[in-house]
């Protein structure tokens, strides 16, 4: 283990009181923008309800009584406690530089949704000071990028049903996930299961308002204005744009971006976790990782209306009345199917076609990836989906 970590884990373990007697921290196992997690042993766990060995079993789970950290010393631990299996925890060392809002909302949401199936549930919290640590269940899985290639259409629809089924759950409760990316879905290709974890810019349905969900009249009146006052291409565009500027949640990881996250609507829906799906299975089946690779939004727009075409992401934009218009040479107006993609990403433009399960699986894709958000399937309606019957093979 390298200096740093090892700092690092003893600033932890001496910046909350009692933490030695009841973590022993092992590695760290993940840093991201907004904490670091470490996986620890958890010394004391059966004086919790030790219901929740998301090892075993992933079922439904009891969260524990909240408790405060014991003084006994480890030392003093009897003996049958020593010699139980561990149970392994995952904790999330949340940066201090994240707001208190942001803190509470990831912990609320996980503490909502802390019944449902295939969401990683929050053991406990400990603040102290300004530093706030989360306490999961250790829960075992590859990096995505070790088994994405070697995975088969079936393997594919299981990986998926896990990972619906967790979205299923959190949109039924109104709540967006807002980063549905591989490292967010922690997978173990040995148990084929999985969790959904990191609420860190979830947020519940709602918002203000937008046109694309006005009624049909204001949504009339609101796009003609929309299409006047922008320029026509052949004007090239306003040098001062008084056109009032937009502000939405953009919120998520470049790549797994909707396109009406893109577009800035303002209300946006559980469906934006469902396009960021697609793009996980777009680049299972065309064994790319990342598939999009912009660098901000304009470019993710591009590579969006790559294959979609000028046609269909001018449609896109009115729903959130917004002009799409691009003189990119590469941006076709009809742009390519999905079935042509994946030949091409997988190096097979000679005339091979896609297996049936692949063609099934690109069916599905297509419903995933509907550039109109009103029109893409939702977690309930994919969990029906002849698709997902491939993985009961
Ligand atoms: P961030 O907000 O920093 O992205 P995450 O909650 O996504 O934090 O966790 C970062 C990484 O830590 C994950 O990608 C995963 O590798 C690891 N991790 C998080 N929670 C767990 C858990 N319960 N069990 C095992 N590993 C976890
Ligand atoms: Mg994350």
């Amino acid at each position: 283990v390298d200096g740093n970590i090892l700092h690092d884990m003893e600033k932890l373990q001496s910046a909350i009181p009692g933490f030695r007697n009841q973590y022993r921290l092992i590695k760290r196992i993940g840093e991201g923008t907004f904490s670091t997690v470490y996986k620890a042993e958890d010394l004391a766990y059966d004086r919790f309800d030790n219901s929740w060995d998301m090892e075993k079993d992933n079922e439904k789970w009891t969260p524990p009584p909240l408790k405060s950290f014991s003084t006994q010393s480890t030392a003093t631990l009897d003996h049958t406690q020593r010699r139980r299996k561990p149970k392994y925890v995952a904790i999330k060392k949340i940066y201090v530089t994240s707001s208190p809002t942001r803190i509470l909302n990831e912990l609320e949401l996980l503490h909502d949704l802390r019944d449902c199936q295939s969401v990683c549930p929050l053991i406990t919290a400990f603040r102290q000071t300004d530093q706030v640590v989360a306490i999961l269940p250790y829960f075992r899985h590859a990096d995505f990028r070790q088994y994405f290639r070697k995975m088969t259409v079936p393997d594919m629809a299981i990986y998926l049903k896990s990972l619906f089924t967790a979205l299923s759950s959190v949109h039924a409760n109104g709540i967006l996930h807002r980063d549905i990316k591989p490292t967010n879905f922690l997978y173990d290709p040995a148990s084929r299961r999985g969790v959904l974890v990191d609420f860190g810019l979830a947020e519940r349905e709602g918002g203000t308002h937008c046109i694309c969900h006005d009624d049909p009249v204001a949504r009339k009146t609101r796009l003609r204005a929309a299409l006047h006052s922008s320029s026509a291409p052949h004007n090239g565009f306003p040098k001062q744009d008084t056109r009032p500027s937009r502000r939405a949640n953009r919120a998520g990881t470049r790549g797994f971006r909707a396109p009406e996250v893109l577009f800035k609507c303002t209300q946006q829906t559980t469906k934006i976790d469902i396009w960021s799906v697609g793009v996980i299975l777009l680049t299972i089946l065309s064994r790319r990782f990342p598939f999009f690779n912009s660098a901000d939004d304009v470019e993710a727009m591009i590579e969006i209306a790559t294959i979609f075409g000028q046609k269909r992401m001018r449609a896109a934009g009115i729903l959130h009345g917004c002009m799409f218009d691009s003189n990119i040479p590469t941006i076709g107006q009809v742009g390519f199917s999905l079935e042509r993609i994946i030949l091409w990403s997988t190096c097979r433009d000679n005339g091979e076609k896609l297996s049936d399960d692949e063609k099934k699986a690109v069916e599905f894709l297509g419903r995933c990836l509907e550039l109109d958000p009103s029109k893409r399937i939702s977690a309930d309606e994919a969990l029906e989906h002849d698709f997902m019957k491939l993985g009961d093979r």
